[in-house]
């Protein structure tokens, strides 16, 4: 279909109210859900183009770059699971950025040795790590696609080109980034009116970010990683464009860095809970083996008939447990020992889940041994009693079903709102600060090396039933992340909420701390459901939000329930095909 039939289509849509941004959306055809209309709508066109799940689910993540710049964007990295249906298996695209060949593990270290602080290294060329994001899209289209960049980026662009109405999330997200945006210039002229964040209700466009995407419509994948915006990247890094006055630590990325880039096509980790075959992201993520740990060991408990807050309190015990692990071991596999078969093994986690006990633990517990549930010991690594890193809550996660059974789960970012702060000039987005995930000292697996993937929390999560997708699910929010999607499944599974209600209700978030993040947006703090945990011992941290979760149910007669955040970052958009 041509772009100005697409947009006829979409305009006759909306004009009928079919395309009213709603939370839930059920019916027999392809599903997407995101945070961003926009970005649900451009789902829609590509799939109602012929496109499938794949080629959709890149038409939104270009719209959440335009919509979402703060979340992610071409600037960052991502991690892409597919469901493909003509081959009935699950498929990790690892696009997460890579640190540059000029990195070292002292890097984010000073003069005496000590970390250099965590939130003053984020707005600098050298928190920046080589972008996957583009090279994961292309990987995804050419290897399980059907449309190229030029067909798939036409509804990003013309949101970027037309604009729209800054809204209060976007400002929100925008305002935290006064400080951050006003040390570069390129992001004070995007971002910023007169040093403040672009007022609601503001129209926003994106001329830079709309041609780059049309060089990489014509130029494909090379556009991008060699030549005049690859040389504009390293230029940006190298030789931040700072406001007068600001002072920055430089990077020290090459051309060679972006031109020897790749994406990783991974097997996922599998695992299985009650009947369910779970999928999710493999390492550098930590997002897999710690949900497949935690729900190992929640599967050690019979929990048919138990009351809501004795498997409340199992989850967030079993959570515990896997984050002290998680901590301690998980790093990108490519360059240490991840004693991934022990940490996955049913047998470690009757003997870990011994120590889950009626009450909540008195606060953070030491990791455990998997070692002896490793095929191979030769090469024990002790763990690391290190506090959790920095780790805060941003990012974006989106979902797209087709016709064809093909599910995707994608989940991508700039790592902080606003990634470095540094706008590449000229090109219309935000670099991200990815290698701040890693730990700033030793002994760890995490540490900085040349050519590392920092570990990352991100969880896109596929879980299978009879051979066959049953659901989806995923979120942003830094570690919680992991959280997030374990509670989805909890609540599904085993409290059996629909998966609507699963995804909307009140999060809790503990991650071997000795209190457990909950959520005030939703009025958690004070409730009964609160009250009874608390008689068990748990105590409370609070913000307003936790997470803004994607996900959709394969019903069992046949229909498709997409679902998104009814309150959380403004509200997501949920939309099945209806012709
Ligand atoms: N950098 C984080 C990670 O990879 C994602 C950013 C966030 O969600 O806050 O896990």
């Amino acid at each position: 279909m041509k772009r100005q039939t697409l947009l006829a289509t979409a305009l006759m849509m909306a004009a009928f109210g079919a395309l009213a941004k709603q939370p839930v959306d059920t019916g027999h055809g392809g599903a997407v859900a995101t945070i961003s209309h926009e970005a649900s709508l451009a789902a829609m066109q590509i799939l109602d183009a012929g496109g499938n799940a794949i080629d959709a689910a890149v038409a939104a993540a270009a719209a959440l770059g335009v919509t979402d710049p703060f979340s992610c964007g071409i600037g960052g990295g991502g991690f892409m699971l597919i469901y493909s249906a003509k081959d009935r298996r699950v498929i990790a695209i690892d696009h997460r950025e890579v640190a540059p060949a000029s990195f070292h593990p002292g890097v984010f270290l000073d003069a005496e040795g000590k970390e250099l602080d965590w939130k003053a290294t984020v707005p600098n060329g050298i928190s920046v790590g080589v972008p996957g994001t583009v090279r994961g899209w292309h990987e995804a289209l050419t290897r399980y696609g059907t449309m190229g960049f030029d067909k798939v980026l036409a509804p990003a662009i013309r949101v970027a080109e037309e604009g729209f109405a800054v809204g209060p999330n976007f400002h929100r997200i925008n305002k935290i980034n006064e400080a951050k945006f006003a040390r570069f210039s390129t992001a004070s002229a995007l971002y910023l009116q007169d040093g403040k964040a672009l007022p609601v209700g503001t129209r926003f466009r994106n001329p830079e970010l709309a041609q780059t995407y049309r060089d990489i419509a014509r130029g494909g994948v090379k556009a991008f990683y060699e030549g005049a915006i690859a040389a504009s990247m390293v230029a940006a890094v190298n030789h931040p464009p700072v406001t007068p006055g600001t002072s920055v630590i430089a990077g020290g990325l090459t051309m060679a860095d972006l031109k020897d880039y790749e994406a990783r096509i991974r097997p996922p980790i599998r695992s299985t809970y009650r009947g369910y075959e779970i999928h999710g992201m493999p390492a550098p993520s930590s997002g897999g083996i710690a949900i497949a740990q935690a729900l190992n060991l929640l599967e050690t408990f019979d929990l048919a008939g138990k009351p809501r807050a004795e498997i409340e309190h199992l989850y967030l015990e079993a959570s515990r447990l896997a984050f002290a692990d998680r901590n301690a071991y998980v790093a990108d596999e490519e360059f240490v020992d991840v004693p991934r078969d022990g940490l996955l093994s049913k047998a470690y986690a009757r003997e870990r889940a011994k120590q889950i006990g009626a009450g909540a633990a008195p606060g953070k517990v030491a990791a455990g041994d998997p070692y002896p549930f490793e095929d191979d010991r030769s090469v024990p690594l002790r763990p690391q009693p290190k506090p959790l890193a920095q780790e805060s809550m941003h990012t974006t996660h989106l979902t797209v079903s087709d016709r064809e059974g093909n599910v995707v789960a994608y989940t991508f970012t700039i790592e902080d709102w606003g990634g470095s702060g540094i706008v590449v000039p000229g090109r219309g987005f935000l670099l991200n600060n990815e290698l701040t995930d890693f730990d700033f000292s030793g002994p760890h697996p995490n540490l900085p090396e040349a050519f590392k993937r920092p570990r990352s929390s991100m969880s896109p999560t596929i879980v299978l039933k009879d051979g066959a997708p049953a659901f989806t699910i995923g979120s942003p929010g830094g570690s919680t992340i992991i959280t997030t999607a374990l509670q989805t499944i909890v609540n599904h599974v085993d409290l059996g909420m629909s998966l609507a209600d699963a995804l909307a209700a009140p999060r809790m978030s503990q991650r071997n701390g000795e209190t457990t993040l909950v959520e005030t947006l939703l009025g958690f703090p004070g409730s009964e459901q609160a009250k009874a945990l608390e008689a068990k011992g748990h105590k409370w941290r609070e913000t307003d939000q936790i997470g803004a979760a994607n996900a959709i149910r394969f019903n069992p007669d046949g229909t498709v329930t997409a679902v998104s955040e009814p309150l959380r970052h403004g509200g997501g958009s949920a939309i099945v095909q209806k012709q």
